[in-house]
């Protein structure tokens, strides 16, 4: 046996693998729309993120601000923070609010709500009832 035949043999097993159910469940999150004002960065589909996401603006912006050390006022649809930052550090900052506060902890699915309980937020899933502990730093 040949090596393109026996990598011809791999590639058609490959592509006849089943697709992981988990990717349709994947939130999708818009990129920042992001532009920077003089020393102000802009995210103009801020309040759409935060939909998508299904958790509040306020409490979105509040983590991207205490992540990057700053301050913000969201503005309509907008969020407005001090000082300049690029597309990625605030795509990775949401990433990570996502990991923190959206995904299930037991299932990753993002199907789930915060709920206090005292001093501790949890995260409350809706598709496996699973109720985990937000730790904050
Ligand atoms: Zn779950």
């Amino acid at each position: 046996m040949t090596s393109v035949s026996y990598e011809d043999m791999l590639k058609r097993a490959l592509s006849s693998l089943p697709r992981k159910p988990l990717q349709s469940e994947r939130l999708k999150i818009p990129s920042a729309d992001v532009i920077v004002v003089g020393n102000r960065t802009l995210v103009r589909n801020f309040r759409e993120i935060a939909s998508i996401i299904n958790r509040d603006p306020e409490h979105l912006l509040k983590f991207l601000c205490k992540e990057a050390g700053s301050a913000g006022t969201l503005k309509d649809d907008i969020a407005e923070i001090h000082g300049r930052f690029d597309r990625s550090t605030l795509n990775k900052l949401i990433e990570r609010y996502v990991q923190n506060f959206v995904l299930c902890k037991v299932c990753m699915r993002p199907d789930t709500h915060l709920k206090k309980y005292g001093r501790f937020l949890y995260i409350e899933c809706d598709a496996c009832g699973a109720s985990s502990p937000i730790i904050s730093r």
